[in-house]
């Protein structure tokens, strides 16, 4: 443990080994030939810490102290930067809702560099909001507190729900203005600006390498790629067009394993777009993601995507396959053998449909999964749940409190249902066909748990790690960013504590656990986001 940012173990590497933009001027232009531009922070007025991450803090070798001083402040509001860091903006590109977008790069993000702690763990640092870069093209670089909030809670609640994540170490804000049009109506008004530091291995991307592509820069896919292997994955070897393709398989198993949480947990990433894709598979850039309430495998929170909801809940397993389809378009230069590539990118459906099964398995507490019984158990559930608001973590969390080992062996229709009636939205619809259908799915579950002869206790017990009780709602997030607009971090502080332990009863918090109240239906924030922030 050091007691001091400066005291910490930087080896930027991502700097050091790929060829830098030679031009040192910070406007908004097309970068060739480099992967990344120097650029510095800007400056902000008055930086306050609203919250920060002690797992993150730990997990760089820090002291719980560091949180206090002035030092961290300034360094992670962006007002100071260390001798041994070397900030830099990432050039990028990537495929936005299907279409290819040129250059995108950090717009508003800026790593501070790479350290490796006692433990031989690579993290870079990146603060996002911190200011302009080459890659800002008309925005300003800045981030507004109500999408700091959002990517801080969400990226700490996400990797204590198990879900791989880059991590947040700090919420701060700026003491400066910031200009948005959250509705895009036309009525901009000023927000308080924020900044969140970020930590990954790195934050590479899908685009990273699509963008080299693109421009036909060999030279640079290369070196990123070389980059890339023998930094995150030594365990491969020596780059080699063998090499390429099992590093491209291994990510695509990643991405697979990634999205299998997202289904697990009901979180919408809402911008799946390839520069938003990670290389080392996790959940990048929370932007208008939401969590699902209702079952619904069409929804998505993004208002941009409204239309035709191409990153909706139910299509995100498609839309990983379709990403790292342009992962290998921009990389085979570097394979040259289509059946190769075509088969590690086969990996990420083999994966996907092994895996998946198994988690909704586990979710619904079998023991010992029998594919042929449950596929049509599972499936048929899946169907059942859209077809009335039903809410989805309270539902598979309630599922567990359904006796079968310990009850009678056919319990009458209400008492079968009482332990599930907690997550239906509106009670009156759920009647008629929907409840009758509902039931009838209960009997076979009862049935299938029964021959299974497994006890109530350790089902439940089993499930209780798979299905979480606490996620981050889309509305409880609004009400933290309300109260920390008022200048109150509380809620914030409170619900990143709630968050911890995500699959635990705290009694006192059962509040964090119901359903979304109708208050919060239609609000702005707590049901739909523009991609405003
Ligand atoms: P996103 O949809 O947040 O992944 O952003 C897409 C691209 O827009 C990325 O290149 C971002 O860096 C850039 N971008 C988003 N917001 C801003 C902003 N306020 N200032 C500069 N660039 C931005
Ligand atoms: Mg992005």
């Amino acid at each position: 443990m050091v007691t001091s940012l400066s005291e910490l173990n930087f080896d930027n590497r991502f700097t050091a080994e790929l060829p830098g933009d030679p031009l040192d001027l910070n406007r908004p232009r097309q970068v060739h030939n480099a992967a990344f531009s120097r650029v510095q922070p800007a400056a902000t007025a008055a930086p306050r810490l609203l919250a920060h991450s002690s797992e993150a803090l730990t997990m760089l070798g820090l002291d719980p102290i560091v949180a206090d001083s002035n030092e961290f402040l300034q360094v992670i509001s962006g007002n100071a930067t260390i001798d041994a860091m070397d900030p830099h903006a990432a050039c990028y590109g990537g495929h936005q809702f299907g279409n290819w977008a040129g250059q995108l790069g950090d717009g508003r993000a800026i790593t501070l560099g790479e350290i490796v702690t006692e433990a031989g763990e690579r993290h870079m640092l990146q603060l996002k909001g911190a200011g302009p870069t080459p890659y800002s093209r008309t925005a300003d670089g800045l981030a507004v507190l109500r999408s700091s909030v959002r990517e801080f809670l969400c990226s700490e609640a996400m990797h204590h729900l198990g879900v791989p994540t880059t991590r947040a170490l700090s919420l701060a804000t700026t003491g400066d203005q910031v200009m948005r049009d959250m509705f895009y109506d036309g009525r901009p008004a000023f927000e308080p600006g924020a900044v969140v530091c970020r930590v990954a291995p790195s934050f590479i991307r899908f685009g990273s390498f699509e963008i080299a592509r693109s421009r036909e820069d060999l030279d640079l896919l290369r070196t990123l790629a070389d980059h890339t292997i023998t930094t995150h994955f030594p365990e491969l070897g020596a780059p080699s067009p063998e090499v390429y393709t099992e590093w491209f398989a291994e990510i695509a198993r990643r991405t697979a394993d990634m999205i299998v949480q997202w289904q697990r947990v009901g979180f919408v990433h809402g911008v799946m777009n390839t520069d938003n894709m990670s290389i080392h598979g996790l959940t990048i850039d929370y932007g208008p993601y939401g969590w699902l309430e209702d079952y619904d495998p069409g929804w998505t929170p993004n208002t941009t995507d409204a239309q035709h909801k191409r990153y909706r809940f139910g299509a995100q397993p498609h839309i990983g396959q379709w990403n790292l389809t342009q992962l290998a378009n921009a990389i085979y230069p570097l394979v040259e053998n289509v059946d190769a590539l075509q088969s590690a990118l086969d990996v990420y459906i083999t994966r996907f449909n092994e895996e998946w099964p198994t988690m909704m398995a586990a979710k619904l507490g079998l023991g010992t999964p029998n594919p042929e019984l449950d596929q049509p158990l599972i499936g048929d559930l899946l169907d059942l749940l859209p077809k009335t608001e039903v809410d989805m973590t309270v539902f598979f969390r309630s599922l567990a409190e359904v006796a079968v080992s310990e009850s009678e062996s056919d319990p009458d229709d209400e008492a079968l249902l009482e332990p599930l009636l907690g997550a239906y939205y509106d009670p009156a619809l759920f009647s008629g066909d929907v409840r009758a259908e509902t039931l009838a799915w209960l009997r076979r579950y009862r049935k299938r748990i029964a021959d299974e002869g497994r006890p109530d206790m350790d089902r439940k017990k089993a499930m209780n790690t798979i299905n979480p009780t606490y996620v981050l709602r889309n509305y409880l997030a609004q009400l933290a960013i309300d109260d920390a607009e008022n200048g109150d971090p509380a809620l914030v502080t409170e619900l990143l504590d709630v968050l911890r332990n995500p699959y635990d009863e705290q009694p006192g918090r059962e509040r964090f656990a119901e359903k979304r109240p109708d208050w919060a239906r239609t609000r702005a924030g707590c049901s739909m986001l523009s991609c405003s922030s």
